[in-house]
C-alpha cells in the first residue's frame, strides 16, 4: 500500500519539509515571458513547445515558459549536491508557499502546440492570409543555386 504523504501540519518543531519531498522543485524552471497579444507570439510560443519537456501556463495574469528537467545537483535521495553553495535564486526560495502539496492547476496550461493554435484562434482576430500576386503560381518556391 503507498505511504501516505505527510502533510505540512504533520510537522514536528524543527522538522524540514524538503526532507519529505521528491525535490519537485529542483526538476523545472519558468520564466516569466511577455503576454501574447499577436499570431507572432503565438507562434513563438508554439516554437517553445515544440522542443518537448517544455509547456507555457498562465498564473496570475503573467504568461510563463515551463521547462523541465532535473537540476544536476539533483541527488538520489533528492537532496541538493551543492547545498552550500547553491545558486542565490535556490537559497531565496522557501518552502511556505513551495509546490510540495499543490496541485499543479494553473489559471492556463498549454502543453502542445495545437492547444496553443486552438486558443489564438479563439482571441484572436482571424490570422491574416498571403496575398497572391496577379499570375504568381500556386506552386512553393524553391532557393536557386547560382552557377
Ligand atoms: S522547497 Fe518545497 S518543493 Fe522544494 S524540495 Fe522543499 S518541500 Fe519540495
Ligand atoms: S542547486 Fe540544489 S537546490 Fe538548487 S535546483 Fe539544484 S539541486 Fe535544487
Amino acid at each position: 500500500m503507498a505511504k501516505a504523504k505527510v502533510r505540512r501540519s504533520d510537522l514536528k518543531p524543527g522538522e524540514v519539509l524538503c526532507t519529505y519531498c521528491t525535490g519537485r522543485c529542483c526538476r523545472y524552471f519558468a520564466l516569466p515571458i511577455e503576454t501574447p497579444t499577436t499570431w507572432g507570439d503565438f507562434d513563438h510560443m508554439r516554437w517553445y513547445v515544440m522542443h518537448g519537456r517544455t509547456a507555457i501556463f498562465v498564473d496570475g495574469g503573467t504568461w510563463y515558459l515551463l521547462v523541465f528537467g532535473d537540476c544536476q545537483n539533483l541527488m538520489e535521495d533528492n537532496r541538493c549536491g551543492i547545498y552550500n553553495t547553491r545558486p542565490q535564486i535556490c537559497r531565496t526560495y522557501t518552502t511556505d508557499n513551495c509546490e510540495y502539496d499543490n496541485d499543479a492547476c494553473y489559471d492556463k496550461y498549454f502543453e502542445s502546440p495545437d492547444q496553443l493554435w486552438e486558443y489564438a484562434e479563439a482571441v484572436l482576430p482571424p490570422k491574416p492570409q498571403p496575398r497572391k500576386k496577379a499570375g504568381e503560381p500556386n506552386l512553393p518556391t524553391l532557393p536557386m543555386l547560382s552557377s
